[in-house]
């Protein structure tokens, strides 16, 4: 983590704004909620975290994050499917990782292999029944204002 909870509300206090968005913390935080849990000051960390994420990917920062990659990968196959194909999501992670770290790939496609011999990596891709009913969840929640369409948004369209 770039920066600690603590290290993150002091940098947004000062108004660094921008350096936090950029930081990899939000995107390595596990939503363990210890934070949240022992916060003195009664602050919903794990939230906020979530927040975070949501702002980096609208302002276009973070790109470079491989865990930011993967969360939005995440997404768009859970918006196109309706679940996560895994052989799908580690393909493309991949893929999308491969042009700033080379060797990744690689080694996604060498872990996909030992995987996929102990019959831990289903090949096939299975869309579920009623995925338009999914997307129209999505955008009932987007009107609401509860949750933001994190596939438009990274797309640059709808907010
Ligand atoms: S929820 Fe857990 S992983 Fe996330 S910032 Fe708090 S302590 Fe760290």
């Amino acid at each position: 983590m770039d920066y600690t909870p603590r290290e993150i509300i002091a940098s947004l206090r000062a108004e660094m704004v921008d350096r936090v968005l950029k930081s990899n913390t939000m995107w390595l935080c596990t939503s363990c909620y210890l934070c949240t849990v022992r916060c003195p000051a009664g602050i919903k960390i794990t939230d906020f975290m979530y927040e975070l994420k949501r702002l980096a990917i609208e302002y276009g920062l973070g790109e470079h994050q491989g865990a930011a990659i993967l969360a939005k990968t995440f997404v768009e196959l859970v918006n196109k499917y309706g679940r996560i194909p895994e052989m799908k999501l580690m393909a493309t992670y991949g893929m999308k990782t491969s042009k700033t770290k080379p060797g990744k790939l690689l080694s996604q496609a060498m872990l996909g292999l030992k995987l996929f011999r102990r019959g831990r990596l289903p090949l096939g891709v299975e869309t579920i029944k009623g995925v338009e009913d999914l997307h129209k969840i999505d955008r009932w929640l987007v009107s609401k204002k509860m949750e933001p369409n994190l596939v438009e948004r990274s797309k640059g369209g709808e907010k």
